[in-house]
């Protein structure tokens, strides 16, 4: 039996490109928890490559070392080898979804129908928000209560986004990828989103036609659905200067999209926003807003390498940025994986829980939806997490500026 049976499985130059030095291991999660080589970046490329010159299969034994990792990419930056791991990791996902298919049929359905379907999301989001109002998210099943209890409260959000069109122009135009759990869970977020680059003289549109970026899909090896979710989208926004997301996570997928004939650039908001306030497009706030501290979300920090924007935001909204983490370690969110791994995604969400307690600070910045969740179930009830652009559009408007 051939030993990949998909055309997305990791390839002889990109497992090749791992010279085995070991710098990638100190920085990872999950060889920081366990102290396996097989929970390393290394031993997960090691075991690709057994299966890649035949070996070993792709068997569950194969799948229990890949699934443990959480997509993180803090291992990219520190390889002197430029190892895409994210993409061979992706890759890989996509062979055991291929070669053991009936492993997770919840998860197909979740990423690949649920996910891109905006009835059947609008309908969660109307009874959670009714489980929210009656009090009962402790009764929800014990693997998603991370979930449900770092949720927002839904009661009385804003309508959807999506359809949305307005702004001046003078900048350009941005089509604004609404997101499916972000669209939402996250109203407030995309709402920001608009009004300050509409501020910043862009004229700003949620196309109706868009769906959900297929990032999770993609993370969790469902490449046919990515791939349909990722045609759809293209579709949508083609006609755009900018496409922008406002959730780390699909703006890192964005970057990935193959666009046939005009590219759109695609951006998080994050850097749209600093941007515009770098370019005197967008005011800064003189007054003294006190200290914020802020968590780097994985796909902002290592899959896009953009560490100074949402401090640039911080700090135009008149706060003082308190670091929580200077090497970024994951939360433990990782799209699924509170799900799939509760254990280890509970001991990473708690360290990062009290690395933000140890700065004092009850005002928290971070850019990412899993990010905001996982923080908000590990800390407790008085401790503020919201998005640097709304964090941002609250100063101004304090300060009768926007
Ligand atoms: S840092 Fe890169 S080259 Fe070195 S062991 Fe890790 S993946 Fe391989
Ligand atoms: S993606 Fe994160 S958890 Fe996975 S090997 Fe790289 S650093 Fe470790």
């Amino acid at each position: 039996m051939a030993p990949w049976v998909t055309e997305h499985h990791p390839t002889t130059e990109e497992l090749n490109a791992c010279v085995q030095c070991g710098l990638c291991l100190p920085v990872c999660p999950t060889f920081r928890l366990t102290g396996r080589e097989t929970a390393s970046p290394r031993g997960r490329l090691h075991a690709m490559s057994a299966v890649h010159s035949g070996v070993i299969e792709v068997d569950e034994s194969f799948a229990a070392i890949i699934d443990f990792c959480l997509g993180c990419r803090a291992c990219e930056p520190v390889c002197p080898g430029l190892v895409p791991y994210g993409r061979a990791l992706e890759g890989t996902r996509a062979e055991i979804d291929a070669q053991i298919p009936r492993r997770d049929r919840r998860n197909r359905w979740i990423l690949g129908t649920a996910l891109g379907s905006r009835p059947l999301m609008r309908l969660a989001g109307v009874g959670l928000s009714l489980v929210q109002s009656l009090g009962l998210t402790r009764l929800a099943p014990k693997r998603y209560r991370r979930i449900t209890g770092g949720m927002r409260s839904l009661r009385g959000r804003p309508p959807s986004s999506i359809g949305h069109a307005g702004g001046p122009g003078d900048a350009g135009t941005v089509g604004l990828l609404a997101g499916c759990i972000q669209d939402e869970w996250f109203r407030p977020v995309n709402d920001a989103a608009i009004v300050l680059l509409e501020m910043a003289g862009y004229t700003v549109a949620a196309p109706e036609r868009q769906t959900c970026c297929g990032a999770l899909a993609a993370h969790d090896g469902k490449a046919g659905a990515a791939s349909r979710y990722m045609t759809r989208n293209v579709d949508a926004f083609g006609g755009f200067d900018f496409v922008v997301a406002t959730s780390a996570g699909c703006s890192a997928h964005l970057a990935d999209y193959r666009w046939p004939g005009h590219e759109p650039v695609t951006l998080d908001v994050t850097v749209a926003v600093a941007r515009a306030i770098d370019a005197g497009l967008l005011p800064k706030v003189d007054a003294d807003r006190g200290d914020m501290a802020i968590q780097d979300p994985c796909h902002l920090r290592h899959a896009q390498r953009v560490i100074a924007e949402p401090r640039t935001i911080l700090a135009a909204a008149g706060y003082q940025v308190v670091e929580t983490d200077e090497v970024g370690l994951c939360c433990g969110a990782a799209g699924m994986y509170t799900v799939l791994e509760p254990e280890a995604s509970t001991r990473l969400g708690s360290q990062k829980a009290d690395q933000v307690r140890a700065t004092g600070v009850r005002k928290v910045a971070s850019a990412n939806p899993g990010c905001e969740m996982q923080l908000r179930s590990h800390l407790e009830d008085d401790y503020q997490i919201r998005h640097p652009i709304e964090w941002y559009l609250e100063s101004l408007r304090a300060e009768e500026l926007g």
